[in-house]
């Protein structure tokens, strides 16, 4: 089978729909392919759900910038597409002198960003929130909440839909090569059946796999700077017992190439601990039931009262770092070589790229749309 079409998504993660979605604002005929059986089943559906505020990152990166627009735009499309949310605000806590002298770095960088909501709060005023906590300072981030990320992707599939593309499941890219006006995106579905999609655009959101897509592009080397450290983070369930807490979001301070053992409550209520930070070489998404203890070490700093019985294994997620255990920053790549006239690369999207997916999919739709 072949076919003409306007744009190729690669994965239905949030950020290949988001990107989807845009595009399809603009041109007739565009498809995700996606090679699981549903959408956002690989990092999409394996986080925190948070909406972030955009505050730890470098001023001029892309993760800022991304995340602040993405905010925006993400409480606007919750509300316009009825998609469950919660503007639940979150505190950063400092629990040490080292701690605070940071937390205060952080304070004055998320104002320099634009954050200016943000306002520090002592131990007592963050008490009056969030009555167990135990810290000498917090930071409250008022615009920080959670969404509904199954609705989410569900609304950005319905709105692609309505919006006369497609999503096709089952279905993984091969291969994509040059034509004489574009590009050829070879694929082969779960029986085997191979179909060719014509296009001039195309968008690499593979997430995990990004750079095999990548390179199945022709992509070479020297064009390909980037590598991938996949880092795991797992997440245990607070069950009966474990110390109350009201709405908030309850982060420590940033560490090990993570945001720190955080508590959530989820739409549902639910509440869980994690991701703590774990550089892996093979995609296992189990949770180590012995894990407790160091959870609940992490998470007693600010929640004296935790145990390790209250936590219970629940799910993990795999992040597409740029960066290995040596740390430092990375910023989101979002690559469009000079050599590949109408594709982009989507790269180490990894936290806040579900906050930051619609401003993504903005940014992708005014390159090639
Ligand atoms: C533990 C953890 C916690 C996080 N917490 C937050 C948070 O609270 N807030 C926040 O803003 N961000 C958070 N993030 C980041 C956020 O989840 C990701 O940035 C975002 O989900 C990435 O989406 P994606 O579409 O790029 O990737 P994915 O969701 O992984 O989608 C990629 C898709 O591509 C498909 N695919 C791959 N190769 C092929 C192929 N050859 N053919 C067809 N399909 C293919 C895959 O099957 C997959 O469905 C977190 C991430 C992790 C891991």
């Amino acid at each position: 089978m072949s076919e003409q079409v306007d744009a190729v998504v690669v994965g239905a993660g949030v950020v290949g729909l988001a990107c989807a979605y845009a595009l399809s604002q603009k041109l007739d005929s565009v498809v995700v392919i996606e090679r699981d059986v549903g959408p956002g089943r690989e990092i999409s559906s394996r986080n925190s759900g948070v909406i972030h505020a955009g505050i730890y990152y470098p001023n001029d990166s892309l993760k800022t910038r991304l995340c602040i627009e993405g905010n925006r735009r993400l409480y606007e499309w919750c509300e316009t597409h009825e998609v469950p949310y919660k503007r639940t605000g979150k505190l950063i806590v400092a629990t040490s002198p080292h701690d605070e002298e940071r937390l205060q770095a952080i304070a004055r960088h998320a104002k320099e960003v634009g954050a200016a909501d943000l306002q520090l709060l002592t131990g007592a005023e963050a008490r009056q929130q969030e009555p167990e906590l135990r810290c000498a300072l917090a930071l409250h981030s008022p615009s920080s909440g959670v969404v509904d990320v199954h609705e989410l992707i569900a609304s950005l599939v319905r709105e692609i839909k309505e919006a006369g593309g497609a999503v096709v499941y089952h279905t993984g890219v091969e291969a994509i090569r040059k034509s004489r006006d574009g590009w050829i995106v070879q694929t082969t579905d779960t029986t085997g059946s191979e179909a060719e999609l014509h296009t001039k655009r195309i968008v690499n959101a593979a997430g995990l796999s990004a750079l095999d897509v990548a390179a199945k592009s022709g992509l070479r080397d020297g064009q390909c700077p980037w590598r991938l450290y996949p880092c795991k983070g797992s997440y245990f369930a607070l069950g009966p017992g474990a110390p109350p807490t009201r709405n908030s979001l309850l982060y420590p301070l940033p560490e090990g190439g993570g945001l720190g053992v955080h508590i959530t409550t989820d739409i549902s209520g639910a509440r869980r601990a994690g991701p703590d930070a774990e550089f892996v070489d093979v995609i296992d998404y189990s949770v180590d039931e012995s894990r407790a203890e160091q959870f609940a070490e992490a998470v007693a700093r600010y929640l004296p009262a935790i145990r390790p019985e209250h936590l219970t294994p629940d799910y993990s997620g795999i992040r597409p770092k740029l960066v290995g255990p040596a740390g430092g920053f990375a910023d989101f790549v979002i690559a469009d070589p000079a050599s590949q006239p109408g594709v982009i690369h989507l790269i180490g999207i990894e936290s806040p790229g579900l906050t930051a997916s619609l401003a993504i999919g903005a940014r992708v739709s005014d390159v090639i749309g």
